[in-house]
Formats: C-alpha cells, sequence, structure tokens
C-alpha cells in the first residue's frame, strides 16, 4: 500500500496491513522562535517533512513495506533561550519533558494495541530533556510489548557539511562553511531547509544577519547570553535552498537505511547524544533548573487536582450513578 498518512485512512484500509510489515514514524515537532527570520514552526515544518523523505526512501528501497505517518505532534520540551532569561521574545510554547514522555508512551501503546511493531519517532529538536523524554517513552514501550520502538535521528548521525556542498550546482566558499561547523539553531541548516520547504515564511533579510559561530559545542551554553543575541546559533546568512534540499534528500536516504536495518532484527543502537559529549558541570547549567521548575509545577498541579479534582468528581459521579 505504500506511504499512508494515518489521518486519511479509512479502518478497512488499516485492518489489512501486515503487522510485520508496516513502520508507522511518529514526527514529532516543536514550536520555538527560530531567530527573527524563521518562522517558530521551523522544527516542525522540517519534522514533517523528514517523515516524509525517509517514507519515500523506504518505499523507493522495499515496495512491499508499508509506512504509516502519524499526524505531527506539534509541541517538545525546553528552548534554547532559556538559557538567556533576558531573551524576551514571543515564540516558544513548550511542554514539561513528562508531558511529552507521556503522549509518546500512549501513542506508542496505541499503535502496539493492534500488534504493529515498528515505531520510528521523527524528531529534530535536541534539547536533552526533549531527548531523553522521547528516549523513556521508546524504551518503555519497546519493553512493555513485542514492539520496537526508536527516536531515528540521533542514529542517522551529523550529515557532512562538505558531502552536501559538493553536490550543489554553485558550492558554498569553504572558508565560509568552516564557520558553520557547529551550527546549531536557526543557521545554514534550518534556513537552507526552510528556505526549500516554505520559502515564502522566510524574511529575506536573513541574508544581512551577522553570524554567531561557535567554536566548540558547549559554546551554545555561552554565545546564547551574548549581548544583542538574536536567538539562532550559526550561520543563516549562507542558507540556500539546494543545501536544504540534498540535506534532507541524503537524510531520508540515511534514515531509510538505519530503520531497515532494524526491521530486519539489528539491536537498536546506543549512541551517545551531542549534550553527553560536554562535561556535566556545562549541561546542568541548563537541566538541573528546569528540571526543578518542572517538579516544582507538577507538584503544585497534583495539589490543585487534589483540592478540585473535577476528574476525580466525575467518575466518583459515575460510580455512585452506575447503580440507578
Ligand atoms: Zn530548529
Amino acid at each position: 500500500m505504500g506511504i499512508i498518512k494515518l489521518e486519511e485512512a479509512r479502518y478497512p484500509q488499516l485492518d489489512t496491513l501486515d503487522r510485520d510489515q508496516t513502520i508507522f514514524i511518529v514526527p514529532v515537532g516543536m514550536l520555538e522562535q527560530h531567530g527573527p527570520h524563521l518562522p517558530v514552526g521551523s522544527d516542525s515544518i522540517q519534522s514533517e517533512a523528514r517523515a516524509q523523505v525517509t517514507s519515500e526512501a523506504l518505499n523507493a528501497r522495499r515496495p512491499n513495506l508499508n509506512v504509516v505517518i502519524f499526524p505531527l505532534i506539534p509541541l517538545g520540551v525546553h528552548p534554547v533561550e532559556l538559557l538567556n532569561p533576558s531573551f524576551k521574545h514571543v515564540g516558544s510554547f513548550w511542554v514539561r519533558h513528562k508531558t511529552l514522555r507521556d503522549i509518546l508512551v500512549d501513542v506508542g501503546l496505541s499503535i502496539a494495541n493492534y500488534n504493529f511493531k515498528f515505531i520510528v519517532i521523527e524528531s529534530g529538536h535536541a534539547s536533552p530533556m526533549h531527548m531523553m523524554a522521547i528516549d523513556a517513552a521508546s524504551k518503555y514501550v519497546s519493553e512493555k510489548r513485542n514492539v520496537k520502538m526508536f527516536h531515528v535521528n540521533p542514529l542517522v548521525g551529523p550529515i557532512d557539511v562538505t558531502e552536501i556542498n559538493s553536490m550543489l550546482k554553485e558550492p558554498i566558499d569553504q572558508a565560509e562553511l568552516d564557520k558553520a561547523k557547529f551550527d546549531f539553531h536557526a543557521g545554514i541548516w534550518e534556513t537552507s531547509r526552510i528556505l526549500y520547504l516554505r520559502p515564502e515564511l522566510v524574511d529575506e533579510e536573513y541574508v544581512k544577519l551577522k553570524s554567531t559561530s561557535l567554536e566548540k559545542i558547549e559554546d551554545i551554553y555561552r554565545r546564547v547570553k551574548d549581548k544583542d543575541w538574536k536567538g539562532f546559533l550559526g550561520v543563516p546568512k549562507l542558507g540556500k535552498k539546494d543545501f536544504g534540499e540534498v540535506s534532507l534528500k541524503i537524510y531520508g536516504e540515511r534514515a531509510a537505511e538505519v530503520i531497515l536495518k532494524i526491521l530486519d532484527g539489528a539491536e537498536i543502537p546506543e549512541v551517545e547524544k551531542w549534550f553527553q559529549k560536554i562535561s556535566v558541570n556545562d549541561q546542568k547549567i541548563l537541566d538541573e533548573s528546569l528540571y526543578e521548575m518542572e517538579r516544582r509545577l507538577e507538584e503544585d498541579l497534583n495539589l490543585w487536582i487534589g483540592e478540585n479534582g473535577i476528574l476525580k468528581r466525575y467518575l466518583g459521579d459515575l460510580q455512585n450513578e452506575g447503580s440507578h
């Protein structure tokens, strides 16, 4: 049957899917400011596009395989500007890591309930607790049910800019490209992909933005605190439509390769995440305080539910009324 968008399918179609030859792809996005030049839904737009190119690459390699694309889950965990309390622009709307984890547990279980065996989470947003939430949900569902559920993006690994550049009609100057080595947020990669996917949403002034270059990955934690930080980390002005197109195509092919290996019986590899490569002290800068903030909110919410138990009252009423 090829590629199916879940929300467009009717149940007789879904009933006939071979449980061992069907892969569900669940794209997870994020609403986060992406500099003054890109839309706040940039991660969501890219996540859906990556789900699509991956499905196409899977379909080209194994035409008998079914790929079901789950509707986008547009919410993610922790925008990068939480590192800079003086960044006051409106643009990031996020959920607690437990919220994302629980949504993915529920989604995974609801797919597993029909005995489908492969669930791929597609999400490029890379805040540590966002990635850990996806991993926790995936491991839980995989362990409790006879399924393989995993986050594909870290398994694909980084794509070499030089490789992409060599495929462009007009390659970018290598010296310029070297400045984009740690291009992390709304820089060359994301600007290029949105220029390719949704050019009308990109402010054309992006070519005038002064770059934030990073020497090493942990500079992320410092450069966002620069005075006049504009909300991006990297080199947006190098963004090019065909760079975006080629990078997506390569991504789709690599992701399909990884997924097929796992479908064919390989173990899900354990890979080190970017933040696990930096010092614990650097990681703590952000995550300890965010964890504490989430913990306090949850405590308050549980207390409130205890006192104002709307759902409990409803269920209690159902039980009391049940005997009439
Ligand atoms: Zn992004």
